[in-house]
């Protein structure tokens, strides 16, 4: 391995899989910078929102991009604020309004690529952790280490329902099964980008794994692939 540059590893995987919480607490536990892809595409997705324009419309969407500037800062347990043009929306964005809205706007190849290049600088300054859905494939095929983490759509609807009540804003079960269902499809079938998991990636299903169990396997395949 070349060790003169950063670490990457890429984890994809639909959503509710746990690859945001998994991701986090590995890149703490590695000293890398965890970079939530999800979070940027939810920031355009609120802007999209904010100013009334159809997610699902390509050229207004696009024509909104000009306007949008998005950073990112890290706290002191690696946790991502998002900033939109200067505004923290950290919080705004985990709604499951948003959830539905930024699988729309990824949709469009306009959208992908306005965003690529952020998430490419961010491996060639740190080492880090970077999970989505095409990280593997396309944002950074060269990553050292690729690893495809899933679990059934119920497991991960139970997991997004506990998630919701915990934060006092209760949702009906198969309402939201129904919901991770549509943004699998959605994620999946599309042209641009379609979640799959890269050639070179290991699988790793969570279903019947606790949370322990996962990180303790994430960490295992990193260090084994990189010496990390
Ligand atoms: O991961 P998260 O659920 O926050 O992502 C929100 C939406 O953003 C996903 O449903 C997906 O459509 C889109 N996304 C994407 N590519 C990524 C990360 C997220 O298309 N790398």
């Amino acid at each position: 391995m070349d060790t003169s540059r950063h670490i990457s590893v890429a984890i994809d995987g639909p959503s509710g899989a746990g690859k945001s919480t998994l991701s986090r607490v590995a890149a703490t536990e590695l000293g890398f910078v965890y970079v939530d892809t999800g979070a940027i595409y939810r920031t355009v997705a609120f802007h999209t929102l904010r100013r009334g324009v159809d997610p699902q419309d390509a050229s207004a969407v696009e024509r909104l991009l000009p306007e949008i500037r998005i950073a990112m800062e890290y706290d002191g347990e690696g946790l991502q604020r998002m900033y939109l043009n200067g505004e923290d929306l950290t919080d705004l964005i985990r709604t499951q309004e948003i959830s539905m809205a930024a699988s729309k706007v990824s949709v469009h190849p306009a959208v992908r690529s306005f965003l690529l290049n952020m998430q490419r600088e961010m491996a060639e300054k740190y080492s880090v952790i970077m999970d989505g859905r095409d990280i593997g494939t396309v944002v950074l095929p060269d990553a050292d280490v690729k690893i495809f983490l899933t679990a059934s759509s119920e497991a991960r609807a139970r997991r997004r329902w506990r998630d919701l009540q915990e934060r006092g804003t209760a949702k009906d079960f198969q309402q939201l099964l129904q919901e991770t269902r549509e943004r699998d499809e959605a994620d999946m079938n599309r042209a641009a980008a379609p979640l799959r998991p890269a050639e070179d990636a290991v699988l790793l299903d969570t279903t019947e794994l606790t949370f322990e169990e996962s990180g303790r396997r994430i960490l295992e395949i990193i260090r084994e692939r990189t010496g990390a």
